[in-house]
């Protein structure tokens, strides 16, 4: 045996949150990871640094890579005692081609492990609100293929026969031949009448479905334009997905919603958004980067000499702590300073580090943050430390110095650096399709998008997005930079602002 080994694992039906915890643990520790279409690309961004990835689906306008050339590469990495993940939609062992490569792993003499995946049939039957089991309706539940040729006589799977089983019938590849399918189960003795549904991209959030019969399903289809991949589910309990529906009756199924952010920081709003059915495309306009700046490190060493530290943004508190423990090994190490924050995620920065947070201004903007400071004693030649990214906070600044007559001190931790979109699939699909809504949530993404506009050119006949302000600070700097603003959310929350987008696209 080589001390390489392959993984076989399944990567659920599409939503990378439906993937097993093993996957998720074996993605972030291999090697080499090979992949095809129907593996979510989101799954990628766990593999460690210098993780090799290897594409072995379909592209278009060329052949797929054959059978045999996927498993020689699975041996090829394995023999130089590599880690590989072999990543499979759904489970390997359900028209996963997954028997062929373990039997191909053990010729070879190369260790593998399998690791089950949720098939797309049950993604789609919870997705869908189909149970694939009832008392009153089906006791049982095939999985069957679709695929084989049936003008060239090749059809193996006898659909006549599986009439006569009176279970839940979950045909996968099927919508090439849906009509002939049908067919045979009405000739089978399967009623016309029987439900049937579809449900295409299921568990993620471009899913759509419909229910019909076996008489109306192959029209149906066409008439709504569903399209692989997509399972069809046969049998009475069909039927529960006009009620069961839970996925697609949520507020924002089918809405596309673009979300302008840092890079790494979409997270929150993302899941939410999601959460609610959206379909999010994330555009990243800034890096933020950790600031290099000799003067920093001459702030630490004398941070127990301020009376205040005042944080202006979440990612100053990060970097501000990253550098702190980087220097110190000792909480204590801060002293006895005050902290203020500008808002409550800024706040749960600092308070990560079991560290009380003294002030936080009930509107979180500059001049609150200013006031709010002013009013709790005299400044008056007090040493306060202004933890900052590049972008100065002026009024802060000002009316600390000028109203208060305090020493200030400005610590820029971090710096906002452009991104490149041009190569970014989510920025691509948004200047192809454009979106129902955009979100801003400061002023900065305002400037952002602007600076960065020409590289999210909608194309023509692509949708308007409408533009979502997360409150009165993000709506001045849209107004001044001429975006329209839509809609304005009640409170300068993530919350609130995902209501903003929900109410406006219901209207
Ligand atoms: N091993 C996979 C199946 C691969 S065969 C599994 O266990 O799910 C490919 C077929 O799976 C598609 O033609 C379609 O019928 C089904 N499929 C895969 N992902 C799907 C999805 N997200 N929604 C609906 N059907 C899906």
């Amino acid at each position: 045996m080589s001390e390489g080994k392959v993984f076989l694992v399944g990567a659920g039906p599409g939503d990378p949150g439906l993937i097993t915890v093993r996957a998720r643990e074996l993605i972030e520790t291999c090697d080499v990871l090979v992949y095809d279409y129907l593996a979510n690309a989101e799954l990628q961004r766990w593999i460690k640094p210098g993780c090799e990835c290897v594409y072995v689906g379909k592209r278009p306008g060329r052949h797929s890579i054959s059978q045999d050339k996927i498993e020689d590469i699975l041996v090829k990495h394995a023999k130089k005692g590599r880690l590989v993940v072999r990543l499979k939609g759904g489970d390997p062992f359900i028209f996963g081609r997954g028997g062929e490569e373990a039997c191909r792993l053990l010729a070879d003499g190369i260790d593998f492990e399998i690791v089950p995946g949720v098939t797309a049939a049950l993604g789609a039957a919870a997705c869908a609100g189909i149970p694939l089991t009832h008392r009153e309706h089906s006791s049982s539940v095939c999985f069957i293929t679709g695929h084989e040729d049936i003008e060239r006589g090749l059809m193996h799977v006898d659909f006549e026969k599986f009439a006569q089983v009176g279970g839940t019938l979950c045909i996968y590849m099927g919508m090439g031949h849906i009509s002939d399918i049908t067919d045979k189960l009405i000739a089978g003795g399967l009623s016309p009448e029987t439900p049937v549904a579809v449900v295409e991209w299921a568990t993620l959030p471009r899913q759509r479905s419909l229910c019909a019969t076996l008489a109306t399903v192959a029209k149906a289809k066409e008439k709504a334009g569903l399209k692989p991949p997509a399972v069809v589910i046969v049998g009475e309990v069909a039927r529960y997905t006009e009620k069961l529906n839970w996925f697609e009756a949520r507020p924002l199924t089918g809405k596309r919603v673009a979300v302008t952010r840092a890079r790494g920081q979409v997270g929150e709003l993302r899941r939410k958004l999601e959460a609610l059915g959206a379909e999010v495309l994330t555009l990243p306009l800034i890096d933020i980067v950790e600031a290099e700046s000799h003067e920093t490190i001459d702030v630490y060493d004398g941070i127990t000499s301020y009376d205040w530290v005042v944080f202006t943004s979440p990612n100053g508190a990060r970097f501000f702590f990253k550098k702190f423990f980087e220097k110190f090994s000792d909480l204590r190490c801060i002293g006895g300073v005050k902290i203020a924050c500008i808002g409550a995620s800024t706040a749960r920065e600092v308070k990560r580090h079991h560290l009380a947070v003294d002030l936080i201004p009930e509107v979180s903007v500059a001049e609150n943050l200013a006031d709010a400071l002013l009013a709790t004693e005299s400044l008056d030649s007090l040493n306060i430390l202004v933890v900052t990214g590049n972008r100065n906070r002026d009024v802060l600044v000002r009316k600390l110095e000028e109203e208060g007559h305090a020493i200030v001190d400005m610590l820029p931790v971090y710096r906002n650096e452009p991104t490149d979109l041009s190569e970014e699939p989510e920025a691509q699909s948004f200047r192809d399709k454009g979106a129902d809504a955009i979100t801003f949530t400061s002023a900065s993404t305002v400037e952002n998008f602007v600076a960065q506009s020409g590289q999210l050119q909608l194309a023509k006949g692509a949708q308007r997005p409408k533009a979502i302000s997360m409150g009165p600070v993000t709506s001045a700097a849209m107004k001044e930079k001429g975006v329209p603003i839509d809609a304005e959310a009640r409170e300068q929350t993530l919350d609130a602002l995902v209501e903003a987008v929900v109410k406006k696209l219901a209207e």
